[in-house]
């Protein structure tokens, strides 16, 4: 299985927490050049075409493309068959005309952008939307359709109360979508958010209460019958991200577009992620994966499932005892972060909140 993540680094406005590869565009232009470049990106890969069974188009926000430049992208992808072909949706950008062209060119997926349904802690994160909209879009996306909904959500947000949270999940389960991806609020560098902190204007919410959110975010959704499958990801009825895991499980993917990571025949793929270079050739790195950080992903990736990692699989495709290379797993094993289960090496449930503390294990 192979995927095939596009990315589009544009958006309307930029969110006080938000690290990813995107700007603003200046004009219009500037997002026809950068399609013209990301189409000859895409079809150097034409090679692959057939292998491909998951598209992601992400960002940035792709919704934010007029309705042209959407087409003229779904043009250039028409050419592959995937059985999951998913795009990010900020609901501010969403239009009837757009779901309809979502749907006409084989959509099946929508992630939609929300974070929270709280229209002041919006405000705070400098998201546009209101939770009205969110229902709204939902709505328009179930009417034509669209069955396989993911929302995004952030928890541990400075000023976020466990009410507000609750009151979130509640949200979730009257929209009734299939899956929803919940991470916590990190505060990464060079964003609004750091700056802030650096000037003594941000406080990180305190790492038990943060602990607590996860807890009820859990609890909540598997109330409402989702099914937690990774650390941060929850599907109803096996309605998983297939593109991702293609990721946590070490399979191919081609990453095409700003600032894109790819892993091809053995080889990783890295693209500039300053617009002028990727104009002028997208790659800027490609270089083989050695065996002893493929090992490395192997067990990290594997971990964030909650299924775990196969040891027998470990020994096969790498010829190592996993204890005898890590001997400090054990230590986190009488620490109750980690446990063995039917020859699966997974994470506790104290140990999903700590992953950092077994991931460091294996750098
Ligand atoms: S979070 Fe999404 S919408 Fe906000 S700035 Fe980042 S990429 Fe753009």
């Amino acid at each position: 299985m192979k995927g095939l993540y596009v990315h589009i680094p544009f958006c309307e406005h930029i969110c006080h927490y938000c690290d990813f590869v995107k700007r603003v565009p200046k004009n219009k232009e500037m997002i026809d050049t950068y399609l013209t470049a990301l189409q000859n990106e895409i079809e150097s890969y034409q090679d692959h075409f057939q292998s491909i069974e998951t598209i992601y188009i992400g960002g940035g926000t792709p919704s934010m493309l007029d309705v042209h430049q959407l087409e003229h992208l779904f043009e250039v992808l028409k050419n592959i068959h995937p059985s999951e072909y998913t795009i990010e949706v900020n609901p501010e950008s969403y239009s009837i005309e757009k779901g309809e062209l979502f749907k006409k060119y084989g959509i099946n997926r929508i992630s939609l952008g929300v974070q929270t349904f709280n229209d002041q802690l919006l405000n705070y994160l400098n998201r546009k939307h209101t939770k009205q909209l969110v229902f709204d879009v939902v709505a328009h996306l179930k009417s034509i359709g669209f069955s396989r909904i993911s929302i995004d959500l952030i928890y541990a947000i400075p000023g976020q109360t466990l009410e507000d949270l609750y009151q979130d999940l509640q949200y979730i389960k009257d929209l009734d979508i299939t899956h929803v991806s919940c991470y916590s609020l990190i505060l990464e560098e060079k964003t609004y958010f750091y700056h802030q902190y650096l000037r003594g204007k941000f406080e990180q919410m305190d790492e038990d209460t943060e602990a607590k959110m996860y807890e009820i975010v859990m609890e909540e959704l598997k109330k409402q019958g989702f099914e937690h499958y990774e650390i941060s990801n929850y599907a109803k009825k096996e309605n998983y991200s297939k593109h991702n895991l293609i990721y946590w499980t070490l399979g191919e993917y081609i990453g095409a577009g700003l600032g894109a990571h790819g892993f091809v025949n053995g080889y990783r793929t890295q693209n500039h992620r300053a617009l002028p270079q990727y104009l002028k050739n997208p790659i800027e790195e490609k270089k083989f994966q050695e065996v002893d950080v493929l090992l490395q992903d192997e067990l990290i990736f594997g971990l964030r499932k909650i299924d775990g990692v196969s040891l027998s699989m470990i020994h096969e495709k790498y010829g190592i005892d996993v204890f005898q290379k890590y001997p400090q797993l054990q230590e986190k094993i009488e620490l109750g972060l980690i446990k063995i289960e039917n020859d699966y090496l997974k994470l506790t449930e104290k140990g999903l909140f700590l992953g950092n503390q077994v991931f460091m294990v294996f750098i």
